[in-house]
């Protein structure tokens, strides 16, 4: 065993999967296994399963994918093997050989931050040092942005120039199209480049261990006809969708008060923390995409929507409170009385706008009131409006206790009865799902045949039974390697019955084959569902696959219609009407 291999076995030996993932999500004991809800994607039951015995996970909802201890941090910390191991190794104090791993993945995006690193800290010496800032120095000054907050959040100035970045990164010696991997130069048409950020005052975008992802540059002249706001492409290291600013500074608090603010924009986010309210980042944007509430979910589950007063009834709104609703989140709304912004209602009034935030809202309540206030007056023609446009939200909050309130109170100002509400919220209800099912249909994994589910439920009970002697010995009993029609199932079955060492999980896995590992890991991971619930104990299912598999070999030698097959239809179906007799009997 090579070191390497070595320092990933005491590793793994070190961190029980059950504690280690149970450190992350809720995990629910099922049986021999444990279950959530898978923290990778959004779903309502719960697919993502543990398996202390063989100490792996996997999810089999939208990710359908799965490993160990290790592959779980890498999925959940957005990182490499080679980064995930370091950590790892640092956190159980076994000692890592580094020097023997090369992991190109990795050195790959440490190149590309250590690109950006440099970006930024030459972007920051222009802004705070350098004549050609001065009108950038000056918007932040007058937005409240101190010298402090600038070296605090790596605020920089890309100067109007087309190269100035390209001349000071290629001294460093980085090739251009190192610096177009990274989004910082465009590569024009006759095949020359230049730089991305001109005459802006940059943003550094970064993940929550601070590792520069992008940047985004806002204009210093808005009239110039470019956009207000320019982002970094997609790059490798660089997804829009995750990406919310300031979130490197403020998950400590995020974690500690248990609730994050959502703004807007960089300057609502930097004013936040100014004014002393440290749990606040930025999702860039008007919506809030499903992978940044999976990032926050991670940290909390209790949302401050703080978002610009214009927000409300947006279609965006509309999903991300579908989304949240899923995740779990509890969602607040918090709408500054003064000013369009947290930015500018800070400037306008600090103490209330705190209170405002201090006092956030309940979404419903808030939704509930913004649409009555569009309509003074009730009558039959508003009160349909009223109802189109509160029922998207109420149809989906998942606590029962918490919808029928809103039922109730919807009935009370649209003065109906409670059941109209209810049937209204049903049929919404219906034509959203439709829509949903049609999007994910893609994402279906493939459908087993019933004949190789009952196989795979056989092995499975089997290697998870609690009286696992008993289980492998009626196995042996009742069925042989004929009975399968899965190749993989033979082929673990007829290890097994090989085997003449005592079982366990660990060391039967040593036995098999590198390609079974896959298929045997899954057995572990769940005793699947059965097309039909009556053949759950594991007496009947053993059954239930011998009856099916001599229903398949009659079948196949009637299909042959040979003489002396006969003599052996008439034994195989014998056989056969014992065992349905049996099956009746258990
Ligand atoms: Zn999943």
């Amino acid at each position: 065993m090579s070191t390497l291999t070595h320092s990933i076995e005491e590793i793994k030996n070190k961190l029980d999967i059950v504690d280690f993932i149970g450190g992350y999500t809720t995990l629910k004991k099922m049986g021999r296994n444990y279950k959530a809800n898978c923290p990778f994607h959004t779903e309502k039951t719960p697919s993502f399963v543990v398996s202390p015995d063989r100490q792996i996970w996997h999810c089999f909802g939208a990710c359908q994918d799965g490993g160990d201890v290790i592959k779980f941090y890498m999925k959940w910390e957005n990182v490499t093997f080679f980064e995930a191991l370091k950590e790892l190794a640092v956190r159980t104090g076994v000692k890592l050989e580094t020097s023997e791993v090369e992991d190109h993945t990795w050195q790959k995006k440490a190149r590309m931050f250590e690109i950006n690193a440099l970006a930024a800290k030459y972007y920051n010496y222009l802004l705070v040092n350098h004549k050609v800032a001065k009108v950038a120095r000056e918007i932040l000054e007058k937005r409240n942005i101190s010298d402090k907050l600038i070296n605090t959040f790596q605020l920089g100035y890309a100067p109007n120039s087309w190269d100035s970045l390209i001349k000071f990164l290629t001294k460093k010696k980085y090739s251009l199209p190192d610096l177009e991997s990274v989004g910082l130069v465009i590569k024009g048409d006759k095949g020359s480049y230049y730089d991305r950020f001109r005459n802006r005052i940059v943003f550094p975008l970064k993940d929550s261990r601070g590792n520069i992802l992008g940047f985004s540059g806002r204009a210093i002249e808005t009239d110039d006809g470019g956009a207000k706001y320019i982002n970094t492409p997609e790059t490798e290291i660089y997804h829009k969708r995750e990406t919310l600013f300031g979130i490197d500074i403020s998950k400590e608090s995020i974690r500690r008060s248990e609730s994050v603010i959502l703004v807007e924009g960089e300057f609502d986010m930097i004013a936040c923390f100014r004014e002393g309210v440290e749990n606040a980042v930025a999702i860039k944007g008007s919506a809030v995409t499903r992978d940044q509430l999976l990032v926050i979910s991670r940290l909390c589950k209790h949302i401050i929507l703080a978002l610009d007063a214009d927000f409300s009834g947006s279609e965006t709104i509309k999903r991300a409170i579908k989304d949240a609703q899923i995740l779990d989140f509890k969602i607040e709304v918090a709408v500054p009385k003064n000013g369009k912004d947290p930015d500018e209602a800070f400037s306008i009034n600090k103490v209330e706008y705190k209170k405002i935030l201090k006092n956030p809202q309940n979404i419903y309540d808030f939704v509930i009131e913004n649409t009555l206030a569009q309509f003074p007056k009730i009558d039959a023609y508003s009160k349909r409006e009223i109802a189109d446009k509160i029922i998207p939200f109420v149809v989906f909050i998942e606590n029962p206790i918490i919808k029928s309130h809103y039922i109730r109170r919807l009935s009370q100002i649209l003065e109906v009865d409670e059941n109209s509400i209810q049937v209204e919220l049903t049929n919404f209800g219906r034509s959203e799902e439709k829509k949903t099912n049609k999007k994910f249909i893609t994402e279906k994994p493939v459908i087993k045949k019933r004949d190789e589910l009952i196989e795979q439920h056989v092995l499975s009970k089997t290697f998870t039974s609690e009286a696992i002697d008993e289980a492998l010995e009626k196995l042996k009993q009742e069925i042989t390697e004929d009975d399968f029609t899965s190749n993989v199932y033979q082929k673990i079955f007829h290890a097994l019955i090989e085997s003449k060492e005592r079982f366990t999980a660990q060391s039967f896995a040593k036995l098999l084959p590198a390609e079974l590992q896959e298929a045997y890991d899954q057995l572990f991971l769940g005793a699947m569902e059965i097309p039909t619930s009556d053949i759950g104990d594991f007496d009947r299912t053993l059954l239930e696959m011998k009856r099916l598999s001599l229903k398949r070999k009659i079948r196949d030698l009637i299909q042959n219609e040979k003489d002396d097959n006969l003599k052996r239809v008439q034994e195989l179906s014998d056989l056969l009407s014992s065992v349905e007799k049996r099956l009746f009997m258990v």
